[in-house]
């Protein structure tokens, strides 16, 4: 039995998109599993069920100040969960929210929507309903224009949605030094995949994606594969070991 607590959560929604609970919800969750920072990266704006507003952002800003200050032994930090848009690699933010947020997070997603609407058309076609061996390199060439564009912290769920090449994906982040998630809610990597991840040397990064409170801060997913896997520990950048 691999022993371990998890220190932080990097992943986790609000009510500001499609999560259920307040960031204090959150908060009060985190603190009662023991984390010492737990993240608010609601979803990015073009998400189609309902990504945060950009308007929302200094309110959600001052929202987690005013919790900082009643929570004093956790950090709370504020970031974002990016959508890749296309096959140019573009997420749905811009400069001002890199400069606002604390660190951005990034995924693919069933559908968003894009900047050009035939362009995001043919991405979110393909995504839905083409998983061709051309389709998985294209999309990795995606992940890895934006890990190039962005300065992101994360790539979150790998392989959800559609299909990419994990093996690739891992080394770009190790090279960049960018997290590679294992989500609280879905992996979905074979085990030639996990042979690929643990190659490649990247950092992993156990994450609940709480969309209610009570998940915040639960790996019991990950715990899991972890074990059936025999994944190094010291490879997982939010965990302490207990002896
Ligand atoms: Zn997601
Ligand atoms: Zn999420």
């Amino acid at each position: 039995m691999k022993n371990f607590k998890v220190t932080a959560d990097y992943h986790t929604h609000t009510f500001y998109s499609d999560g259920h609970d307040s960031v204090e919800d959150n908060v009060r969750e985190a603190v009662s599993k023991g984390l010492e920072v737990i993240g608010i990266t609601d979803h990015g704006f073009n998400h189609c069920m309902g990504g945060i507003k950009r308007s929302d952002i200094p309110k959600l800003r001052a929202e987690i100040e005013r919790v900082q200050a009643k929570y004093p032994n956790i950090k709370i930090l504020l970031g974002i969960e990016a959508n890749l848009l296309n096959y140019d690699g573009e997420l749905d933010i811009q400069q001002s929210d890199i400069d606002s947020l604390d660190y951005i997070i990034f995924g693919v997603h069933k559908f968003t929507f894009g900047k050009k609407v035939r362009g995001s058309f043919l991405f979110n076609a393909r995504n839905l309903l083409w998983d061709t061996v051309k389709h998985k390199q294209k999309i990795t060439d995606s992940y890895l224009k934006a890990l190039e564009k962005y300065p992101v912290k994360i790539v979150v769920h790998p392989n959800y949605a559609t299909a990419c090449d994990v093996g690739r994906l891992a080394r770009a982040c190790a090279e960049k030094g960018v997290w590679f998630e294992l989500n609280g809610k879905r992996i979905d990597f074979n085990a030639e995949e996990v042979e690929a991840i643990k190659q490649s040397g990247v950092d992993l990064v156990l994450s609940s994606d709480a969309h209610h409170s009570q998940n915040v801060g639960d790996m019991s997913l990950q715990q899991e594969f972890i074990e059936k896997y025999d994944l190094p520990l010291e490879k997982i950048v939010n965990i302490k070991i207990v002896k």
